[in-house]
Protein backbone atom coordinates (compact mmCIF):
# COMPACT_ATOMS: atom_id res chain seq x y z
CA UNK A 1 0.00 0.00 0.00
CA UNK A 2 1.59 3.62 -0.71
CA UNK A 3 1.65 6.08 1.36
CA UNK A 4 -1.29 8.02 -0.55
CA UNK A 5 -3.45 4.89 -0.27
CA UNK A 6 -2.74 4.70 3.69
CA UNK A 7 -3.88 7.80 4.30
CA UNK A 8 -6.85 7.61 2.07
CA UNK A 9 -7.26 4.55 4.34
CA UNK A 10 -6.74 6.13 7.61
CA UNK A 11 -9.32 9.43 6.70
CA UNK A 12 -11.97 6.59 5.79
CA UNK A 13 -11.44 5.25 9.07
CA UNK A 14 -11.71 8.17 10.42
CA UNK A 15 -14.70 9.28 8.96
CA UNK A 16 -16.50 6.33 9.47
CA UNK A 17 -16.15 7.21 13.42
CA UNK A 18 -17.46 10.22 12.74
CA UNK A 19 -20.61 8.98 10.98
CA UNK A 20 -21.05 6.66 13.39
CA UNK A 21 -24.61 8.17 15.44
CA UNK A 22 -23.10 6.63 19.01
CA UNK A 23 -19.75 5.87 20.65
CA UNK A 24 -21.05 3.09 22.59
CA UNK A 25 -18.82 2.56 25.96
CA UNK A 26 -18.47 -1.07 25.19
CA UNK A 27 -16.15 0.97 22.45
CA UNK A 28 -16.85 -1.62 19.61
CA UNK A 29 -16.94 1.62 16.89
CA UNK A 30 -13.55 2.59 18.60
CA UNK A 31 -12.02 -1.18 18.25
CA UNK A 32 -13.39 -0.95 14.97
CA UNK A 33 -11.54 1.71 13.95
CA UNK A 34 -8.30 0.59 15.54
CA UNK A 35 -8.54 -2.66 13.72
CA UNK A 36 -9.17 -0.86 10.39
CA UNK A 37 -6.13 1.83 11.51
CA UNK A 38 -3.67 -1.34 12.62
CA UNK A 39 -4.39 -3.33 8.98
CA UNK A 40 -3.65 0.02 6.83
CA UNK A 41 -0.39 0.77 8.91
CA UNK A 42 0.97 -3.01 8.44
CA UNK A 43 0.11 -3.25 5.13
CA UNK A 44 2.29 -0.35 4.91
CA UNK A 45 5.21 -1.95 6.13
CA UNK A 46 4.90 -0.09 9.76
CA UNK A 47 6.35 -2.60 12.12
CA UNK A 48 4.44 -4.90 13.68
CA UNK A 49 5.35 -3.47 17.30
CA UNK A 50 4.80 -0.06 16.61
CA UNK A 51 1.34 -1.13 15.13
CA UNK A 52 0.56 -2.78 18.37
CA UNK A 53 1.99 -0.44 20.65
CA UNK A 54 0.04 2.24 18.92
CA UNK A 55 -3.34 0.11 19.23
CA UNK A 56 -2.66 0.20 23.25
CA UNK A 57 -1.73 3.51 23.69
CA UNK A 58 -4.75 4.57 21.73
CA UNK A 59 -7.07 2.59 23.52
CA UNK A 60 -5.58 3.54 26.79
CA UNK A 61 -5.54 7.75 26.02
CA UNK A 62 -9.12 7.38 25.36
CA UNK A 63 -10.45 5.09 28.09
CA UNK A 64 -8.60 7.90 30.59
CA UNK A 65 -10.58 10.91 28.69
CA UNK A 66 -13.62 9.16 29.34
CA UNK A 67 -12.71 8.26 33.18
CA UNK A 68 -11.61 12.02 33.61
CA UNK A 69 -14.57 13.68 32.24
CA UNK A 70 -16.82 11.59 33.88
CA UNK A 71 -14.67 12.51 37.75
CA UNK A 72 -15.26 15.98 36.60
CA UNK A 73 -18.86 15.15 37.32
CA UNK A 74 -20.10 13.61 34.34
CA UNK A 75 -18.98 16.56 32.00
CA UNK A 76 -20.34 16.07 28.61
CA UNK A 77 -17.53 14.79 26.32
CA UNK A 78 -16.84 14.65 22.21
CA UNK A 79 -16.25 11.29 22.23
CA UNK A 80 -15.36 11.16 18.54
CA UNK A 81 -13.29 14.17 18.91
CA UNK A 82 -11.59 12.75 22.11
CA UNK A 83 -10.63 9.08 19.69
CA UNK A 84 -9.87 11.70 16.90
CA UNK A 85 -7.35 13.15 18.92
CA UNK A 86 -5.81 10.29 20.74
CA UNK A 87 -5.22 8.82 16.54
CA UNK A 88 -3.49 11.52 15.63
CA UNK A 89 -1.59 12.29 18.69
CA UNK A 90 -0.23 8.52 18.52
CA UNK A 91 -0.02 8.84 14.85
CA UNK A 92 2.35 11.97 15.28
CA UNK A 93 4.48 10.31 17.88
CA UNK A 94 5.09 7.48 15.68
CA UNK A 95 6.93 9.81 13.61
CA UNK A 96 8.47 12.18 16.09
CA UNK A 97 11.34 11.13 18.05
CA UNK A 98 10.81 13.55 20.32
CA UNK A 99 14.72 14.83 19.21
CA UNK A 100 15.10 18.03 17.45
CA UNK A 101 17.54 17.79 14.63
CA UNK A 102 20.62 20.03 13.72
CA UNK A 103 19.60 23.43 11.87
CA UNK A 104 22.32 24.70 9.73
CA UNK A 105 22.67 29.25 10.82
CA UNK A 106 23.94 31.76 8.96
CA UNK A 107 27.34 33.09 10.56
CA UNK A 108 29.31 29.92 11.04
CA UNK A 109 30.37 26.84 8.53
CA UNK A 110 27.81 24.03 8.90
CA UNK A 111 29.42 20.68 7.71
CA UNK A 112 26.69 18.28 6.75
CA UNK A 113 27.52 14.51 5.65
CA UNK A 114 25.49 11.91 4.11
CA UNK A 115 25.43 8.17 4.52
CA UNK A 116 23.21 5.37 3.34
CA UNK A 117 24.04 2.51 1.35
CA UNK A 118 24.28 2.71 -2.96
CA UNK A 119 21.18 3.58 -4.93
CA UNK A 120 19.28 4.94 -1.88
CA UNK A 121 19.09 8.85 -3.32
CA UNK A 122 22.22 10.30 -1.68
CA UNK A 123 24.39 12.03 -5.01
CA UNK A 124 20.66 13.07 -5.47
CA UNK A 125 19.81 14.71 -2.18
CA UNK A 126 22.89 15.83 -1.44
CA UNK A 127 22.18 18.52 -4.26
CA UNK A 128 18.78 19.02 -3.28
CA UNK A 129 19.99 19.94 -0.21
CA UNK A 130 22.64 22.24 -1.30
CA UNK A 131 19.98 24.04 -3.22
CA UNK A 132 17.52 24.38 -0.61
CA UNK A 133 20.21 26.31 1.68
CA UNK A 134 21.42 28.31 -1.02
CA UNK A 135 18.12 29.02 -2.21
CA UNK A 136 17.88 30.49 1.94
CA UNK A 137 21.11 32.92 1.36
CA UNK A 138 23.68 30.40 2.44
CA UNK A 139 26.67 29.79 0.49
CA UNK A 140 26.87 26.01 -0.31
CA UNK A 141 29.28 23.43 -1.67
CA UNK A 142 29.75 20.08 -2.13
CA UNK A 143 32.21 17.20 -1.98
CA UNK A 144 32.35 13.92 -3.48
CA UNK A 145 33.74 11.47 -1.45
CA UNK A 146 32.41 8.25 -3.05
CA UNK A 147 35.42 6.96 -4.57
CA UNK A 148 33.74 3.31 -4.72
CA UNK A 149 31.31 3.85 -7.48
CA UNK A 150 32.75 4.52 -10.58
CA UNK A 151 31.22 7.83 -12.24
CA UNK A 152 29.98 8.82 -8.43
CA UNK A 153 32.24 12.11 -9.17
CA UNK A 154 30.67 12.60 -12.54
CA UNK A 155 27.34 12.90 -11.20
CA UNK A 156 28.09 15.23 -8.32
CA UNK A 157 29.91 17.35 -10.76
CA UNK A 158 27.07 17.42 -13.65
CA UNK A 159 23.76 18.18 -11.01
CA UNK A 160 26.57 20.61 -9.06
CA UNK A 161 26.92 22.53 -12.74
CA UNK A 162 23.38 22.28 -13.02
CA UNK A 163 22.67 23.94 -9.62
CA UNK A 164 25.48 26.28 -10.13
CA UNK A 165 26.96 25.13 -6.82
CA UNK A 166 30.61 24.81 -6.39
CA UNK A 167 31.98 21.30 -6.17
CA UNK A 168 35.24 19.38 -5.11
CA UNK A 169 36.26 15.75 -5.94
CA UNK A 170 38.91 13.44 -7.53
CA UNK A 171 39.55 11.73 -10.46
CA UNK A 172 42.59 10.37 -9.62
CA UNK A 173 42.78 10.10 -5.67
CA UNK A 174 41.51 7.00 -4.62
CA UNK A 175 41.41 7.67 -0.60
CA UNK A 176 37.87 8.81 0.07
CA UNK A 177 39.29 9.92 3.42
CA UNK A 178 41.62 12.55 2.19
CA UNK A 179 39.43 13.65 -0.40
CA UNK A 180 37.05 14.71 2.68
CA UNK A 181 39.31 16.04 4.68
CA UNK A 182 40.52 18.21 1.56
CA UNK A 183 37.68 19.41 0.04
CA UNK A 184 35.79 20.68 3.74
CA UNK A 185 38.98 22.18 4.85
CA UNK A 186 39.33 24.16 1.26
CA UNK A 187 35.44 24.97 1.93
CA UNK A 188 35.83 26.01 5.36
CA UNK A 189 38.82 28.32 4.42
CA UNK A 190 36.88 29.70 1.89
CA UNK A 191 34.18 30.34 4.64
CA UNK A 192 31.12 28.60 3.08
CA UNK A 193 28.13 28.35 5.26
CA UNK A 194 26.92 25.23 4.32
CA UNK A 195 29.59 22.05 3.55
CA UNK A 196 27.42 19.01 2.27
CA UNK A 197 30.02 15.64 2.35
CA UNK A 198 28.45 12.87 -0.10
CA UNK A 199 30.06 9.28 0.70
CA UNK A 200 29.86 6.00 -0.68
CA UNK A 201 27.06 3.71 -0.47
CA UNK A 202 29.06 0.41 -0.98
CA UNK A 203 32.13 -1.61 -0.48
CA UNK A 204 33.29 -5.10 -0.64
CA UNK A 205 32.55 -5.29 2.97
CA UNK A 206 29.62 -3.96 5.02
CA UNK A 207 32.18 -3.14 7.63
CA UNK A 208 34.56 -1.98 5.24
CA UNK A 209 31.85 0.90 4.32
CA UNK A 210 31.06 1.52 8.04
CA UNK A 211 34.95 2.08 8.71
CA UNK A 212 35.19 4.29 5.99
CA UNK A 213 32.18 6.56 7.22
CA UNK A 214 34.14 6.52 10.64
CA UNK A 215 37.13 7.68 9.02
CA UNK A 216 35.46 10.60 6.78
CA UNK A 217 33.15 11.09 10.18
CA UNK A 218 36.41 11.85 12.20
CA UNK A 219 38.15 13.56 9.58
CA UNK A 220 35.56 16.40 8.73
CA UNK A 221 33.56 16.35 11.96
CA UNK A 222 30.18 17.28 10.61
CA UNK A 223 27.70 19.28 12.31
CA UNK A 224 25.41 16.59 11.23
CA UNK A 225 25.45 13.13 9.82
CA UNK A 226 22.17 12.36 7.52
CA UNK A 227 21.36 9.08 6.56
CA UNK A 228 19.29 8.57 3.32
CA UNK A 229 16.90 5.97 3.16
CA UNK A 230 15.28 4.69 0.28
CA UNK A 231 11.37 4.21 1.00
CA UNK A 232 10.71 1.75 -1.28
CA UNK A 233 13.01 -0.90 0.32
CA UNK A 234 9.57 -1.33 2.41
CA UNK A 235 10.32 -3.34 5.96
CA UNK A 236 14.39 -3.54 5.36
CA UNK A 237 14.99 0.02 6.24
CA UNK A 238 14.46 -0.53 9.83
CA UNK A 239 17.26 -3.09 9.68
CA UNK A 240 19.48 -1.08 7.90
CA UNK A 241 18.98 2.31 9.57
CA UNK A 242 19.86 0.18 12.54
CA UNK A 243 22.93 -0.88 11.14
CA UNK A 244 24.14 2.54 10.07
CA UNK A 245 22.99 4.01 13.22
CA UNK A 246 24.97 1.30 15.64
CA UNK A 247 28.22 2.12 13.51
CA UNK A 248 28.01 5.39 11.79
CA UNK A 249 25.26 7.11 14.05
CA UNK A 250 23.51 9.81 12.22
CA UNK A 251 21.33 12.53 13.84
CA UNK A 252 18.88 12.85 10.68
CA UNK A 253 17.06 11.01 8.26
CA UNK A 254 15.89 11.69 4.71
CA UNK A 255 13.66 9.70 2.94
CA UNK A 256 14.05 9.23 -0.60
CA UNK A 257 11.13 7.93 -3.18
CA UNK A 258 8.14 8.95 -1.76
CA UNK A 259 6.62 10.13 -5.03
CA UNK A 260 6.62 6.11 -6.55
CA UNK A 261 5.30 3.25 -5.31
CA UNK A 262 6.91 3.43 -2.05
CA UNK A 263 5.17 2.36 1.62
CA UNK A 264 6.96 4.28 3.74
CA UNK A 265 5.67 2.28 6.53
CA UNK A 266 9.65 0.84 7.08
CA UNK A 267 11.42 4.56 7.16
CA UNK A 268 8.44 5.22 9.52
CA UNK A 269 9.90 2.32 11.62
CA UNK A 270 12.82 3.36 11.03
CA UNK A 271 12.57 6.56 12.90
CA UNK A 272 11.33 4.70 15.96
CA UNK A 273 14.19 2.08 15.65
CA UNK A 274 16.88 4.65 15.58
CA UNK A 275 14.93 7.80 17.76
CA UNK A 276 15.78 9.78 14.91
CA UNK A 277 13.84 12.54 13.26
CA UNK A 278 13.34 12.74 9.72
CA UNK A 279 14.15 16.20 8.15
CA UNK A 280 13.34 16.29 4.88
CA UNK A 281 11.53 13.88 1.86
CA UNK A 282 12.61 13.09 -1.50
CA UNK A 283 9.72 13.35 -3.63
CA UNK A 284 11.36 12.89 -7.25
CA UNK A 285 14.55 12.49 -9.40
CA UNK A 286 14.41 16.54 -10.00
CA UNK A 287 16.49 18.69 -7.87
CA UNK A 288 13.31 21.02 -6.58
CA UNK A 289 11.72 17.89 -5.46
CA UNK A 290 12.59 17.65 -1.75
CA UNK A 291 9.97 18.83 0.89
CA UNK A 292 10.39 19.71 4.49
CA UNK A 293 9.66 17.26 6.57
CA UNK A 294 7.87 18.19 10.25
CA UNK A 295 5.48 15.25 12.20
CA UNK A 296 2.41 17.36 12.89
CA UNK A 297 1.66 18.30 9.51
CA UNK A 298 2.82 15.12 7.89
CA UNK A 299 0.24 13.18 9.25
CA UNK A 300 -2.29 16.41 9.00
CA UNK A 301 -2.08 16.03 5.03
CA UNK A 302 -1.80 12.14 5.42
CA UNK A 303 -5.16 11.91 7.06
CA UNK A 304 -6.55 14.37 4.75
P1 LIG B 1 23.27 7.13 -4.50
O1 LIG B 1 23.89 5.90 -5.07
O2 LIG B 1 22.77 6.90 -3.10
O3 LIG B 1 24.14 8.35 -4.58
O4 LIG B 1 21.94 7.39 -5.34
P2 LIG B 1 21.64 8.41 -6.53
O5 LIG B 1 21.57 9.81 -6.05
O6 LIG B 1 22.55 8.12 -7.68
O7 LIG B 1 20.15 7.98 -6.90
C1 LIG B 1 19.80 6.70 -7.38
C2 LIG B 1 18.58 6.83 -8.27
O8 LIG B 1 17.47 7.23 -7.50
C3 LIG B 1 18.75 7.90 -9.36
O9 LIG B 1 18.16 7.43 -10.54
C4 LIG B 1 17.97 9.09 -8.81
O10 LIG B 1 17.45 9.93 -9.83
C5 LIG B 1 16.86 8.39 -8.06
N1 LIG B 1 16.28 9.19 -6.97
C6 LIG B 1 16.89 9.81 -5.94
N2 LIG B 1 16.01 10.41 -5.12
C7 LIG B 1 14.78 10.17 -5.64
C8 LIG B 1 13.42 10.53 -5.25
O11 LIG B 1 13.16 11.17 -4.24
N3 LIG B 1 12.43 10.08 -6.09
C9 LIG B 1 12.68 9.35 -7.20
N4 LIG B 1 11.64 8.96 -7.93
N5 LIG B 1 13.92 8.99 -7.59
C10 LIG B 1 14.95 9.40 -6.83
Amino acid sequence: MVLADLGQRLHGALSQLSRASVIDDKASVIDALLKELCAALLESDVNVKLVSQLRAKVKAKVKKSLEEAEKAGGRELNKKNVVQKAVFDELVALVDPGTEPYKPTKGKINVLMAVGIQGAGKTTTCTKLAVHYQRRGFRTCLVCADTFRAGAFDQLKQNATKAKIPFYGSYTETDPVAIASLGVEKFRKERFDVIIVDTSGRHKQESELFEEMVAISGAVKPDMTIMVLDASIGQAAESQSRAFKDSADFGAIIVTKLDGHAKGGGAISAVAATKTPIIFLGTGEHLNDLERFAPQPFISKLLG
